[in-house]
């Protein structure tokens, strides 16, 4: 079974494309086969994998609008070990472009299907906005991962990404789950941070990861040098985390699939 993890939050530098180009080099370095799609125009998990996205011939563009496959558009990246669905500008043009279509929002959702036996995981990078391209996410997804900075603002536009969720659950993605809620940036020092945290704990209990990513500058050199940290610098702070929240991950990919399994035996009963 694939499990294919979107990375959202409409905030932008909130970690998410870093999470996405680390979580997924930490899956494949655990030996998972992942594919990555970026979904921003700005193309900056397109760039932190090592690929050019001003040297595209197809992207992201080319698969929501089906004008062509995963197969023409996935490129590897040699840097992260797993498979990459480019994004660059052109991408901007989609989101106005869906309007007129019909099945909008199931088009992503429908181009990933004849790739799912390929893939063990795969990581969707949200843009920063709760925009079409991010309910595309959200549809194809079966779960949803948030990267948060602990702040004093942290909180606020969550009830609004949660209530997409659930639309996007009530309407056109039933199993839509939250998997987690990620704490990125951490700076333990930071008392503010320490007590955003612990009430991210209160409210939320298990959905908040275990894993914390600390404030890492390897983490934040990395796409200078088309790497994602973890292969970049497997020693670091920041690695060690996002290899960390891999294993997590895997593990509640596991609990979830057993849930599934148990909820299907409830129902033959
Ligand atoms: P988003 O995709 O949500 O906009 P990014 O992943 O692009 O966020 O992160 C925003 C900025 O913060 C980037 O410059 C990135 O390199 C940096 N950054 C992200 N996570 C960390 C971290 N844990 N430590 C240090 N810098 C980070
Ligand atoms: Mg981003």
């Amino acid at each position: 079974m694939t499990r294919t993890i979107a990375i959202t939050n409409q905030k932008g530098g909130v970690g998410k494309t870093t999470t996405s180009v680390n979580l997924a080099a930490g899956l494949a370095a655990l030996g998972k086969r992942v594919l990555l799609v970026d979904l921003d125009p700005q193309g900056n998990a397109t760039m932190g994998s090592g690929v050019d996205k001003r040297a595209l011939s197809d992207s992201v563009y080319q698969l929501i609008l089906g004008l062509a496959t995963v197969d023409r558009v996935r490129v590897h990246s040699q840097a992260g070990g797993y498979d990459l669905v480019p994004a660059n500008r052109d991408l901007a043009g989609a989101e106005v472009e869906l309007v007129g279509l019909d099945h909008r929002e199931t088009r992503l959702k429908a181009a990933l299907e004849t790739a799912l036996s390929a893939y063990d995981f795969i990581v969707l990078d949200c843009p920063p906005a709760l925009n079409m391209l991010t309910v595309n996410g959200l549809v194809a997804a079966d779960a949803i991962m948030i990267p948060m900075q602990c702040e004093y603002y942290a909180l606020e536009g969550l009830t609004d990404l949660v209530n997409t969720v659930k639309r996007v659950r009530q309407n056109l993605n039933p199993r839509l789950e939250i998997d987690g809620l990620l704490r990125t940036m951490f700076d333990p020092r930071s008392t503010l941070a320490q007590q955003v945290s612990a009430q991210l704990q209160s409210h939320f209990g298990a959905k908040v990861y275990t894993t914390v990513i600390p404030r890492n500058i390897r983490l934040a050199e990395a796409p200078s040098f088309g790497m994602p940290a973890v292969s970049f610098d497997a020693a670091c702070k920041g690695s060690q985390a996002y290899v960390a929240l891999a294993k997590e991950v895997i593990e509640r990919e596991r609990i979830s699939a057993i849930n599934q399994q148990s909820d299907a035996v409830d129902i033959v009963n």
